[in-house]
């Protein structure tokens, strides 16, 4: 076995513990293989190894490699992760089956106007693109993000946000799924489970809110936080390095 089919199994494993340990099933976790930096070969070994999701940050990055792997491997769905600019969203919109990173109204209806000109066969007659909403509950003012760092305590901001996604979920090309969110950067996972937390009411609370919208996808976790994410509910967690080794 080479060592990124080892490094799946094992991060394979702590999903399940994380997931038995919270009373939930493992089989609620997808995990999302981060593939940024990584060469088509090297994802090719992990699609081998039986990983069918990844996750890219970068459009202009993930293009040659989607192409590279679109002829022998036409099962793989793609994540789009990282912030995308308004300009390259028609390219987003034609190369990815996800958009996770949707961050702002503006952007939504750039995605949407772009899905509804191609018209892509693979997602049907129905053509909408899967998407998630990213927010920003961390206060970090350097993360991407709808910005809701203190959502519970602000009524006028949860409203704002309400009013955008009123909106959002208008847009006949695209199919919100739940909410993306990034904790601070910390050496102790601890540190992001308040993150984690914030996240799950915000989505709980969408739910309540927009009962016609689908809110079953909570995408939170990397390499370090998973098992806390897990814990919290997160359903996709997005790990680079535990598979693919230090970038
Ligand atoms: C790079 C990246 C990841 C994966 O991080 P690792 O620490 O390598 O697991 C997850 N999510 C986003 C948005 C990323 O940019």
């Amino acid at each position: 076995m080479d060592a990124i089919a080892a490094h799946i199994d094992a991060v394979r494993e702590r999903i399940a513990a994380a997931a038995r340990q919270a009373g939930r099933s493992a089989a609620e976790v997808r995990l999302i293989g981060v593939t940024k930096t990584q060469s088509p070969e090297r994802i090719a070994l992990a699609l081998a190894a039986g990983l069918t999701d990844f996750g890219e940050n970068r459009v202009q990055e993930a293009e040659p490699k989607i192409a590279a792997l679109a002829t022998t491997h036409p099962q793989v769905s793609w994540r789009l992760i990282g912030h995308l600019q308004r300009n390259k969203a028609k390219k987003a919109a034609v190369l990815f089956d996800a958009v996770d990173s949707l961050d702002s109204l503006e952007l939504a209806r750039a995605l949407d106007r772009h899905v509804g000109e191609l018209a892509r066969p693979q997602l049907g007659s129905e053509a909408r693109l899967l998407v998630l909403l990213q927010v920003n509950v961390s206060g970090e003012a350097s993360k991407e993000g709808f910005a809701l760092v203190g959502w519970e305590e602000q009524p006028a901001l949860f409203a704002a946000f309400c009013a955008e996604v009123a909106a959002l979920l208008t847009l006949p090309h695209l199919r919100v799924r739940g909410l993306m969110t990034i904790a601070p950067w910390s050496s102790d996972p601890e540190a992001a489970r308040p993150t984690f937390r914030s996240a799950r009411r915000l989505r709980d609370r969408l739910a309540q809110r927009f009962p016609q919208g689908d809110w079953a996808e909570l995408s939170m976790g990397m390499t370090d936080d998973f098992a806390v994410a897990i814990a919290e509910g997160a359903t996709l967690v997005r790990v680079g390095r535990a598979i693919f080794g230090e970038r």
